[in-house]
């Protein structure tokens, strides 16, 4: 049986107190990792190394949600107010609606949050393993124990391991532990009792590498590892709540205030008037229900998740959902060059070495190209060219392979380059490589700048081989009668390489006098031998140029930060519109000298930034968030996660980032490309902007239906100790379920308003119950409670004159004036499609769930009032085609009046 071979392997052993062999023995595998067939075997027994899904307390949590609302509580009571008064049926159909609501709000929220969760997962993570006897790149749910698995810095671990090799490696194990430290890691066993804390040779599934390297055996996946069996994953997935919804959450609660309030102050008219008492309770019941909101949470979630979904289809992937409002108000985004503002498609055109300047033909990765001196072709290769570009694809962990008639890449674009550059000029990688067995490596980290490996040369004896940023190689340099002036050439070839817009690496070499075991950084401090500069072009993308132009129209200002040379980061920052041919970069170690005074003016007035380390971007973003900046910055690697966090949009890159960078962003781009940042913001404003029209669209009526009730108590007449009402409570919740759910959900899909990026980002601090929205409440519920209060005592009046029965009648002048609420809903519907813009213009057909939502409302509304059931539970009762025209004619008065709104509005803007 399957089952009993599980605790052989996977649990119950201390790991950590067993030597490697004899884990290794155990687990039947080797240092060289399991085939392929092994590994398929063990995944069919012990299962996909995913954790058990924990979100089955969820469902039940948002049903609760649903009712714990003090919206809700208010009806509820009303609920118990109707039937302690004898109001059976009206009790039982507002607890019939109240549940109908949570139903279908829970339905709704619940799938929306399903969304959201799903696409968050949808960041992918991988894991360096070896299988038949190669390291591949697997997704982490096909690790199996027995599998070894290579970590690097950057990297989420993906399994329980036990680690077989170290180099430096630390491990931030605050998942697991809560010790937000690093840990420092080793190979050697510890004791059996040894605390989770303190078992330096595991690294725990979950758990970060922020350093250094290592190599592992995984010993428990899935629901076998420490983490899942503390099922952590439930604390993991973020509340799903943002700004709005509390600020929301609050304007609820003073609706229900207020509601109470009012409902009290009636009450007392009411009584004074001699309205009966039940007729009384009746009244403020219906006040209650016509003001409140019911369905705006719902509305709300389902707007932001319509948004997260776009951004994933936009290639935006939003991890904590506060972010798509934030987008919204952002006010400087800080990015990446390599990559997000470039191609990243590297093609190395300049080499230079102390004997002359070459040039090499070609692009992308095809290598095919030559080499070229003053525009004539080279046909001997220089020896110094042969030096320098063995020693680019030597030092490089890169790989170029044909595939399908075009030349794919494996690895790092910069280090691509080196390898196709060396291609074109006869030396394949795979061939170099096997002359020259790669013995250790140095990784290049971007705080270092360089990239060093220690190499067995064909005829006995060892090379190092170093490369990177020219100021970190270059003061390595001496020997080969290298002096200062020869230093002062090199950097000058550096700058005028560099002024052309291209990313320059200098390369060096180092034969040690014995034999190196391993190499460390004190090894290549200095002596080196300078072979000289290969310099890339990697030109900025046509798309990025576009959205910086985009974004800078829409307020939001765009800033550079990059590790590259200035001279590069001025010349790309100048073709991508960041500044003007002249303007200096500013570099991180004059960023590290200032005072953070000097630091803020700084950030504000420049926009391009280079040599910077990840500590500088974190000072960035401080003195941006002092300026009052809403800061979006990207970032990739393992120490760009605190100012990833520290921005008010982290936003990390789905192809290059580390798994450490995703983890602590807001955002994820698929794509890495910066247009997509511009997309996300777009989105955002298009999020909040749709939130707002329902806003606009929901408040009214709930508003109006107050002022009908309050008119009534107040002012109407009360006959044989019967008291008049335009509208039954139940025929007023049932306006205000159909028109929240079927109409003004369609205000959530609608499309961007027209030049959204031309207007300034949004205040993050302004309310959302803005005075736009409190004056167009105020305003709509005037009309839409005059024409429905004025329809009413019209027909009444003349029924009662005409001596129609008195009940059948009141029941029409009811049925009509819930009608003319309807259709004023649908009519101002329309109007809500823009906040700002005619109907007329924005396209009368450009959302066509408009019209599903007002079909099904007509529909709905057609069985309130023809349907006998419906008659019977609503009170309602079939009118005629004049009681319809009459209602279409007092209902369509709002839309001349919403059009002058918004010519005022617009004139009164343009000032
Ligand atoms: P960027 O902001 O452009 O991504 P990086 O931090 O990646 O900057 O790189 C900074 C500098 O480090 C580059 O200008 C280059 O000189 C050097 N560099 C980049 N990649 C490598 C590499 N793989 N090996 C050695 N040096 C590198
Ligand atoms: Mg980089």
């Amino acid at each position: 049986m399957a089952n009993d071979a599980k605790p052989s392997a996977a649990g119950g052993h201390a790991w950590h107190a067993l030597e490697a062999e004899d884990v290794l023995a155990r687990l039947q595998t080797s240092a060289a990792g399991l085939d392929s067939g092994a590994a398929e075997e063990r995944l069919a027994r012990y299962g996909p190394n995913v954790l058990p899904a924990g979100d089955r307390g969820q469902a039940l949590r948002i049903l609760i949600a649903q009712f714990n609302n003090p919206l809700i509580y208010v009806l509820l009571a009303a609920t118990a107010l109707a039937m302690a008064t004898g109001k059976l049926v009206d009790g039982l159909v507002i607890c019939g609606v109240v549940v109908l609501n949570a139903v279908i709000g829970f339905a709704q929220e619940f799938r929306a949050n399903q969304a959201i969760k799903a696409l968050s997962a949808m960041v992918p993570l991988e894991a360096a393993v070896l299988r038949d006897g190669r390291k591949q790149m697997l997704g982490s749910a096909a690790l199996v124990p027995g599998d070894i698995v290579l970590l690097q810095s950057g990297d989420k671990v993906p399994a329980d391991l036990r680690l077989l090799a170290v180099r430096s490696l630390k491990v931030e194990e605050a998942a697991l532990t809560g010790e937000s430290l690093p840990a420092e890691k080793e190979a050697r066993a510890v004791s059996a009792d040894t605390a989770i804390g303190d078992r330096v040779d595991m690294a725990f599934s979950g758990t970060l590498v922020t350093y250094g390297t290592g190599s592992a055996v995984v010993v428990a996946t899935g629901a076998e590892t420490e983490l899942g069996r503390i099922s952590r994953l439930l604390q993991e997935t973020e509340k799903l709540e943002t700004p709005l919804m509390r600020q929301l959450a609050v304007v609820g609660m003073w609706i229900a205030v207020a509601v109470a309030f009012v409902s009290a102050i009636l009450f007392g008219i009411g009584h004074l008037r001699g309205y009966p008492v039940a007729d009384n309770i009746l009244a403020a019941i219906a006040l209650a229900v016509a003001a409140i909101p019911e369905g705006l949470p719902a509305i709300v979630t389902i707007a932001l998740a319509i948004g997260v979904q776009r951004m994933a289809h936009r290639r935006a992937i939003i991890r904590k959902l506060p972010a798509v409002e934030t987008l919204g108000s952002t006010t400087v985004i800080c990015s990446d060059k390599t990559g997000t503002l470039t191609r990243n498609e590297m093609t190395v055109q300049a080499l230079w070495t102390p004997a002359g300047a070459w040039h090499l033909s070609g692009v992308g990765y095809a290598p095919e190209g030559q080499l070229q001196a003053e525009g004539v072709v080279v046909a001997a290769m220089p020896a110094a060219v042969e030096g320098l570009v063995l020693a680019g694809t030597l030092c490089n962990d890169a790989v170029i392979h044909p595939d399908q008639g075009r030349w794919q890449l494996t690895g790092d674009p910069t280090e691509g380059a080196l390898v196709v550059a060396a291609h074109k000029l006869g030396h394949s990688a795979a061939d170099a490589r096997s002359r020259y067995p790669r013995l250790d490596v140095i990784p290049f980290e971007s705080e270092r700048q360089f990239m060093a490996t220690l190499h067995e040369v064909p005829g006995g004896g060892q090379v190092v081989y170093i490369k990177g940023a020219p100021e970190a190689i270059v003061p390595r340099c001496s020997g080969n009668g290298d002096s200062d002036g020869e230093n002062a050439a090199v950097m000058h070839a550096v700058r005028q390489i560099a002024q052309q817009g291209m990313r320059v690496l200098a390369f060096a070499a180092f034969t040690p006098d014995r034999p190196l075991a391993r190499l460390e950084e004190v090894d290549v401090a200095a002596g080196l031998s300078f072979l000289g500069l290969q310099g890339m072009i990697d030109p900025p993308r046509m798309e990025a140029i576009e959205a910086v132009a985009a974004c800078q129209s829409a307020g939001i200002a765009v800033k550079m930060i990059t590790g590259d040379h200035h001279e590069t980061a001025r010349a790309i920052g100048a073709a991508l519109g960041l500044c003007a041919a002249g303007e200096r970069a500013l570099s991180g170690v004059e960023l590290g000298r200032m005072t953070e005074d000097e630091l803020r003016a700084a950030a504000r007035d420049h926009n391009v930034f280079a040599r910077v380390a990840p500590e500088h971007k974190l000072r960035l973003v401080k003195a941006l968030q002092a300026e009052n900046h809403v800061v979006a910055m990207t970032g990739d690697g393992v120490n760009d996660a605190p100012a990833l966090k520290q921005a008010d949009i982290g936003i990390a890159m789905g192809i290059t980032g580390t798994a450490v960078s995703k983890e602590a962003a807001d955002i994820v781009l698929t794509d890495d490309n910066f247009a997509t940042i511009k997309a996300a913001v777009e989105e955002g404003r298009r999020v909040y902007d749709n939130l707002v029209k329902a806003l606009a669209f929901v408040l009214p009526t709930n508003l109006g239906l107050a002022f009908i009730m309050m008119a009534a108590v107040a002012f109407f007449p009360i006959t044989e100790g019967e008291a008049l009402l335009p509208m039954r409570p139940v025929q007023i919740l049932w306006i205000n379920l159909v028109a929240a759910v079927a109409l003004a959900l369609p205000l959530a899909l609608e499309a961007m308003e027209p030049r959204l990026m031309e207007r300034p980002p949004r205040d993050p601090k302004a309310p959302v119950l803005s005075t736009f929205v409190i004056a167009r409440t105020v305003l709509v519920a005037l009309l839409m409670a005059a024409g429905a209060v004025g329809l009413f005592l019209l027909t009444y009046g003349a029924a009662e004159t005409a001596g129609t029965a008195a009940a059948s009648a009141y029941a029409q002048a009811q049925t009509e004036a819930v009608t003319t609420v309807i259709l004023f809903q649908i009519f101002y519907l329309l109007n809500c499609r823009s906040l700002k813009t005619s109907m007329f213009r924005i396209g009368l057909f450009s959302n066509l769930w408009i019209y599903a939502g007002i079909g099904t409302v007509l529909a709905l509304q057609l069985a309130f009032i023809y349907g006998p059931f419906m008659n019977s539970v609503f009170g309602s009762a079939p009118i005629d085609a004049y009681a319809w025209l009459r209602a279409a004619a007092v209902a369509v008065v709002i839309m001349p009046l919403i059009g002058m709104e918004k010519w005022w509005r617009s004139q009164h803007d343009r000032r």
